[in-house]
């Protein structure tokens, strides 16, 4: 085969189907759009299935691409090949040409063999082929793949086999769209059979043995398999097919695999650089280096795709592949962060064909760094912990880690469970996944079981479950369960079904209880999607009468089990009966509140992606009625002038006054149509989407099932208060809208009027008089300094008259008036350059408190005077202590007025020492 680069096959590739009629369409993103059932993108035809469902239509008959593809699940077992076989990669590009009802297999076959043997020049006589003959007898056997492998192509005859379900049935799932395929297999020699010399091994197509590989899968979409797993034709027939780029790389550039080709090179060649090893250091390291080289390309593609470190789902994935990797990187002598540097090289790589790469660069190298170390810091003491336990077990002779052994290291040092097993497969231990998955739910129940107790005073859930059951029973409640009807009104008549108090069910309450009361219907909102919950009042009324006879303030709302709708308050008045009509009401001004900064947080979303870029994702959010909080996937800080543009898109959408548009559709039509579906939140069939702008081309579309405004001028006002990091990658807007952010601005106006009264100047001026008054403040603190000095500078000159001398040395002890302690020293250096040989003990008041600073000169340190030794004696008469070295000490104390008691001991310490001295 022609010798070509990676990027080459991949342009050549798609080059040849353009040339056959078919559209270019971009790789899908790895996070599915539209299917829950799949964590990553792991296949070229996960973005058509739909259309192969007949559930959507094509927007070309003839497509290709190269889809980026992952494989993980979480399962070790595939990741542990990873690195050792050649082949096996948790990231990869799967090339593919698609037809939809348009060509069959006479077509794909024959393009198959032009590529392969026209453009590519593959050597004809190393190419073998498969076509599906049923191994259970009951499906036909594919002739027709046959019979154009015959007339379409000059493959030789003896390299056409037939193969049965295993490998040449393909589906899409256990129902639904299959058919038979056609693999194409290289006979890359008998060199390459990794089972030589086993006896009775014999090298054939799909064999047990390295040998020939499997390159090329042209799939044949003609059944639709039933639940009774039955087929049966399909009223159009479709062409899949699916070719890894990496492999054919492989072959192209005639090496043993995939990691020598020029897809992994230079990944390699950086790890080796950043390491400095020799190339022999790096040949001793490969596997590591393969596993780090191959990470690198999944956390750079899932990042660049939006994902983020986490603890569930495709988050965790990341978090594992990245820790993994990093773990292999200490192995083999990295100290500090490293991934960001690799995955640079897989950004210049591939940044070329996947170009959100480069757009995200920084993004992503962020959030790799963050992760990583943030992963350092516990990897060494979760390495210790771990080797501590293996210890032990070998002590005892088992091999088993247990599994709140592995949860301890997941819940306290980040260790995801994949990692540890790694840990553990190394050195021939298990770990007990089952006991894992135990401490993990244990964990989960305490949270939801506090989360309980908090609010029902400890009662169990099926308390409520059987509380449904029974209000279901009597008629009471329909099979759906209470009425919910809080995007429809905001007030209702209704009927009480049930009352709680202290958990168990009563007849009646009393004024003053804290009650747990179940409607008929509600008007309340429960918390859900991030807005809070609703809060109003329930009231019975006597008929022709203005005051209730009962009253309950609702404070909050939940939904302990599907169906069952809460409202829990207060007894304000009366005594609340089971059975009583009701007047439901909520509290419309703060509902208000809450749907401004809901509506709010939908435009701040919008424009933060439009301002910062499409990696912006939502990660949380609050909607409360006094502030709005939005988490979102950005790496960086965002600049002043970043939040200001945000703020005036914002209040600019405020301003147009846009009527929001609310409509329930299929969840593939809202996301075909641009809706924004947020990661992690689970939609049923038909969705609620808003929409926000011209009903034409709205600029924000989001699923949700909150309450809004009708315009979104009704928001008044919005203004940003913070902006903050609440982790890796994610970054935190605080926001207030309406009344609070009319209160907001009416105080902080009020607080600068005020200013401008006292600073005499018009507001517009404060910022000016404050400066010019700070300027003042910082010229005279200058000159009091300056007087200070010049004050202890006469001190000084005084306590020069009372210099004594003692035993032939000059002390100079006394208290001055100074404002500091450097005050003090520095005067000991006055004494020194007056007096030339000099102990000087000098004590000083500030702020209330004792001190004292202590100096001799050094020609008198060697006659035997300390300068620790001396303050140390002083300091005890003022209740304090301190030191310091021969020439120079210093003490505090607590007890002022000795001061001019301690500093007389001086002279009578000075003698002694040198007396001493001298005797000594
Ligand atoms: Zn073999
Ligand atoms: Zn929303």
């Amino acid at each position: 085969m022609k010798r070509m680069t990676g990027a080459e096959i991949r342009q050549s590739f798609l080059d040849f189907f353009v040339s056959k009629g078919h559209l270019v369409v971009p790789s899908a993103s790895l996070v599915p759009v539209g299917d829950p059932t799949l964590l990553l993108t792991n296949a070229g035809m996960n973005q058509f299935k739909n259309i192969f469902l007949g559930l959507e239509e094509p927007r070309a008959r003839r497509v290709t691409d190269a889809q980026k593809c992952m494989r993980v699940s979480g399962h070790l077992n595939d990741l542990e090949e990873v690195g050792i076989s050649p082949y096996h990669h948790t990231f990869f590009e799967m090339m593919g040409n698609w037809s939809f009802g348009d060509y069959y297999k006479r077509e794909v076959i024959a393009w198959a063999w032009e590529l392969l043997t026209g453009v590519w020049g593959m050597d004809k006589s190393l190419l073998w082929a498969t076509v599906f003959e049923d191994d259970q007898g009951t499906l036909p056997w594919d002739e027709e793949a046959m019979t154009h492998w015959l007339s379409e192509t000059d493959i030789p005859r003896d390299h056409l086999l037939r193969s049965g379900r295993k490998d040449n049935l393909w589906s899409m799932g256990p129902t639904g769209p299959c058919g038979p395929c056609s693999e194409i297999h290289l006979d890359r020699g008998p060199e390459h059979c990794n089972k030589q010399g086993v006896a009775g091994h014999v090298c054939r197509v799909n064999g047990d043995c390295t040998r020939y590989l499997e390159f090329w899968n042209l799939v044949f979409i003609q059944y639709d398999r039933d639940a009774q797993g039955e087929l049966h034709p399909l009223p159009a027939r479709h062409v899949d097919t699916g070719l890894g780029l990496d492999r054919v790389t492989a072959i192209s550039q005639g090496v043993p695999t995939d990691y020598d080709t020029d897809l992994f090179i230079p990944l390699l060649h950086r790890i080796q650089e950043l390491l400095g090893h020799s190339d022999e250091e790096a040949a001793r390291n490969r596997t590591a280096y393969r596993i780090i080289a191959d990470h690198s390309r999944s956390v750079t593609f899932l990042i660049g795709d939006g994902v983020i470190p986490g603890n569930e789902g495709r988050n965790y994935v990341l978090r594992m592949i990245l820790r993994r990797a990093a773990r292999f990187g200490r192995k083999v002598g990295f100290t500090e962060p490293f991934l960001g540097e690799v995955a640079k090289v897989v950004i210049d790589l591939m940044g070329g064909h996947y170009t959100d790469l480069r757009r995200r660069r920084d993004f992503i190298l962020n959030v790799i760094r963050q992760e990583e170390e943030r992963f350092q810091r516990t990897l060494g003491v979760g390495l210790a912990l771990i080797d501590e336990i293996m210890a032990g077990l070998q002590e005892r002779g088992e091999t088993v880690v247990p599994g709140a052994e592995a949860f301890r290291l997941y819940d306290t040092f980040g260790f995801p469970l994949d990692l540890t097993k790694d840990v553990a497969a190394e050195r021939g231990f298990t770990v007990d996944e089952a006991g894992f998955k135990a401490a993990l739910e244990e964990q989960r129940a305490r949270g939801r079981a506090m989360q309980q107790f908090v609010s029902t005073g400890g009662k169990e859930l099926e308390g409520y479950v059987r509380l449904l059951d029974a209000l279901k029973a009597q008629g009471g409640l329909g099979p759906d369960g209470v009425e919910y009807l809080s995007r429809e009104a905001a007030e209702l008549e209704t009927v009480v079904l049930s009352i709680l108090h202290d958990g168990q069910p009563v007849a009646q309450a009393g004024e003053g209880d804290q009650v747990e009361v179940v409607l008929a219907a509600t008007p309340f909102y429960v918390e859900s999607g991030g807005q809070m919950a609703d809060a109003g009042t329930i009231a019975h009324y006597n008929q022709g009468e203005e005051e209730p006879r009962w009253e309950i303030q609702v404070s909050d709302m939940r939904q302990p089990v599907p169906g069952l709708v809460v409202h829990v308050g207060k007894v304000t008045i009366g005594h609340p009966q089971v059975g009583d009509a009701v007047w439901a009401l909520v509290d419309a001004e703060r509902r208000m509140d809450i749907a401004r900064n809901h509506t709010a947080t939908h435009l701040l979303h919008s424009e933060l992606r439009y301002i910062l870029g499409e990696h912006v994702q939502q990660a949380g959010s609050l909607v409360a009625p006094d502030r709005l909080r939005f988490d979102f996937t950005h790496g960086v800080m965002l600049t002043q002038e970043e939040l200001d543009a945000v703020e005036q898109s914002v209040n600019d959408a405020i301003l147009a006054s846009y009527p929001l548009e609310v409509a329930h559709t299929s969840y593939k039509e809202a996301v075909a149509g641009g809706a924004m579906a947020l990661f992690g939140e689970k939609y049923g069939d038909q969705v609620r989407v808003i929409r926000i702008g011209d009903p034409g081309a709205p600029f924000s579309q989001e699923l949700c099932g909150g309450t809004h405004v009708y315009q979104t001028g009704e928001i008044g006002l919005f203004r940003i208060i913070s902006e903050g990091s609440v982790g890796a990658g994610v970054r935190r807007i605080e926001a207030v809208t309406g009344r609070t952010a009319f209160q907001l601005v009416q105080k902080r106006l009020n607080v600068l009027d005020a200013a401008a009264t006292h600073l005499g100047c018009p507001p517009e001026e404060v910022e000016r008089a404050v400066l010019r008054l700070m300027g003042e403040v910082h010229d005279q603190q200058k000159e009091n300094a300056e007087l200070r000095r010049g004050m202890a500078r006469l001190e000084f000159e005084a306590l020069l008259l009372v210099v004594q001398e003692v035993a032939g040395v000059k002390v100079l002890a006394g208290q001055v008036d100074v404002a500091d302690v450097e005050t003090l020293r520095e005067m000991t250096d006055w004494g020194r350059n007056r007096l030339g040989s000099v102990v000087t003990v000098l004590g000083a008041v500030i702020d209330g408190k004792p001190n004292l600073v202590a100096a001799v000169t050094p020609d008198l340190v060697e006659r035997g005077l300390k300068a620790g030794t001396l303050i140390q004696h002083v300091a005890r008469v003022i209740g304090g202590g301190g030191g310091g070295r021969p020439t120079l000490a210093q003490a505090g104390g607590k007890d002022a007025s000795k001061l001019g008691e301690a500093l007389a001991l001086v002279p009578g310490l000075v003698e002694q020492q040198v007396t001493k001295s001298t005797n000594g």
